[in-house]
């Protein structure tokens, strides 16, 4: 055995965290960490915000479960306010990503069902997606280091290198019943489509009868400025996954539908034990409240300015540890001519985490709500990272 009794599917870092405060972590020997992971981007208003605290105290009262055979009031309440507030008629609640991803296909093949063509059940996916771990998101994903040992691949996936339209045009069969992706990709390294490309995908869609689904897990709840990603390129989606920041920390998601999208999914269709449950119902109510406050998103906006102008003078004093910085939002890449992992090391050392991506890049994605002077802090931690290597680099 290897000591754990835990499965050994993650490398774990030795740190161990007691508590959180806004953007800091505390640990068990009570020093303190700059959190610009955010649980990978699921802590989207940091640590023990009050309003979230209380809503869910409150409702831990009151009651925690409830089966999906009644009706939940904060599930309604949350349901309207999500399709009030983006392109979608209809919301179905999950637990995780993977789940919602699996719903978000599963509305698009009965979508087609309904209109008599069951034939169509494939879906085209982005080389350097990231849709989540069971064994269709795997084959979504299409990524090979997670296929590896699992059997055969999940029938129904197609993949296209990334941003390549034309690519995706040329996919498209008589099977086809779907494109999907992420507006900005997270694990594959924080990489956007453009909104060209965008829309050259809501209009093939349009075009060949297929529906358009955005995995916005972690790119959506207002991450790069706005409520979700696609609005920067003014195209909405048929279909979309939501997850991680809705829930500032409870695990809780969403697939929303237009409601043309959603006809085939009607009673008996499809379920779920938890999702929707009560608590997550009152946190992501609460979430809701204050992402969607006036001024909120705009705050972003003007944080990100500020976060992005200080790593691209990092970049420009060590070019010799950073490539680039990229990214929207609160959603930041260094894309590191140096190892990631190396990087990542380098910053933990300076008591600030991050997250690794593909692409040799270290994602910065801290709490939406992360203060101006925590994020000053921060580039001096950056800083001091890039120095570091850059200094062991020359020696
Ligand atoms: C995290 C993530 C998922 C999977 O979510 P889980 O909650 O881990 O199942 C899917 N898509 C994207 C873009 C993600 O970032």
């Amino acid at each position: 055995m290897s000591g754990s009794a835990l499965f050994d599917t993650y490398a774990r870092s030795p740190l161990s965290f007691e508590k959180g405060e806004g953007s800091w972590l505390v640990a068990e020997s009570g020093e303190r960490y700059l959190d610009f992971g955010a649980g990978i981007a699921v802590n989207s208003l940091g640590y023990t915000h009050p309003h979230l605290v209380s809503a869910l105290v409150e409702q831990a009262g009151k009651l925690w479960h409830l089966s999906n055979l009644y009706r939940i009031p904060g599930q309604e309440r949350l349901g309207e306010r999500l399709a009030a507030a983006t392109f979608a008629d209809k919301v179905f609640f999950t637990n995780s990503g993977a789940e919602a991803i699996e719903g978000a296909i599963k509305t698009a093949r009965r979508y087609h069902y309904a209109n008599g063509q069951p034939e169509r059940f494939r879906t085209i996916t982005f080389e350097g997606a990231f849709h989540g771990r069971t064994l269709a998101t795997i084959a979504a994903g299409g990524q090979a280091k997670y296929l590896e040992g699992f059997g055969p691949k999940a029938d129904g996936f197609d993949q296209v290198p990334f941003d390549d339209i034309d690519a995706a045009e040329k996919a498209i069969g008589p099977e086809t019943a779907a494109i999907m992706l992420e507006p900005v990709q997270g694990e594959g390294g924080i990489r956007p489509f453009p909104a060209q490309s965008l829309r050259r995908l809501r209009e093939l869609c349009d075009a060949r009868g297929l529906l358009l689904i955005f995995d916005e897990i972690q790119c959506g709840v207002g991450r790069t400025g706005r409520f979700f990603a696609h609005e920067w390129a003014g195209v909405t989606p048929d279909i979309m996954a939501v997850a991680k920041g809705i829930g500032g920390g409870f695990p809780m998601a969403a697939v929303l539908a237009t409601e043309e999208a959603a006809k085939g999914m009607v009673p008996g269709v499809h379920g779920t034990t938890f999702g929707g449950n009560p608590l997550a119902m009152a946190v992501g109510n609460a979430v809701l409240d204050v992402i969607l406050a006036d001024g909120f998103l705009d705050e972003v906006v003007r944080k990100s300015l500020l976060l992005k102008q200080g790593l691209a003078a990092v970049a420009d004093e060590f070019p010799d540890v950073i490539e680039e910085i990229r990214g929207t939002g609160l959603m930041l890449g260094v894309k590191c001519k140096v190892p990631n992992a190396g990087f990542n090391a380098a910053l933990r050392e300076q008591k600030l985490l991050a997250v690794p991506a593909g692409g040799n890049v270290v994602r910065l994605i801290p709490a939406l709500n992360v203060t101006d002077e925590d994020i000053r802090e921060g580039l001096q931690r950056i800083r001091g990272a890039a120095k570091a290597l850059s200094a062991a680099a020359s020696n």
